[in-house]
């Protein structure tokens, strides 16, 4: 063995810069735009929803828009996102898991909910936002399935 090759793997151990890095979401937002501020609120990991805070991170995606897997994925079923039936038409999406992440995508109406997608092939589309929030950023909302912060991975 050469004699570097301990400490670069230490290095990587230690400081978890393995380089993970979500490939682009969605049809028009080439580089993961993240929702800034809008009339309902912002995008960010943490960001105030009332009692509650944000756990996910919004990536921009207008209505309609195809979806893609971010690396190569497999599926885990869908998300039920809402129980308040006047949000249907945003209520579903994608549990799934790759690169060693495990996390769901909100708001996407999936192809299918099981199997597995190639990195940039489609998972499915945008759901109608707008339709229930007039004037938000309509976006794909990324939650890690033990809601850390996935922001480092963008
Ligand atoms: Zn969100």
């Amino acid at each position: 063995m050469k004699n570097w090759v301990l400490p670069v793997a230490l290095l990587a151990f230690v400081c978890g810069c393995e380089g993970v890095t979500f490939g682009q979401i969605c049809q028009g937002n080439t580089f993961n735009t993240r929702r800034g501020s809008d009339n309902w609120g912002q995008g960010q990991y943490g960001a105030s929803r009332g009692s509650r805070s944000h756990q996910g991170l919004d990536i921009n995606c207008d209505d309609g828009s195809v979806v893609y897997a971010p690396f190569d994925v497999t599926l885990n079923g869908r998300v039920i996102v809402y129980t308040d039936p006047n949000k249907a038409a945003i209520n579903n999406g994608i549990n799934m898991e790759g690169e060693g992440l495990c996390f769901k995508f909100f708001y996407v109406k999936p192809d299918k909910v099981a199997g597995t997608v190639s990195k940039g092939q489609r998972l499915g589309v945008m759901m109608n936002m707008q339709s229930v929030y007039p004037g938000i950023t309509s976006h794909v909302h990324v939650q890690m399935c033990d809601r850390s912060d996935p922001t480092g991975y963008f």
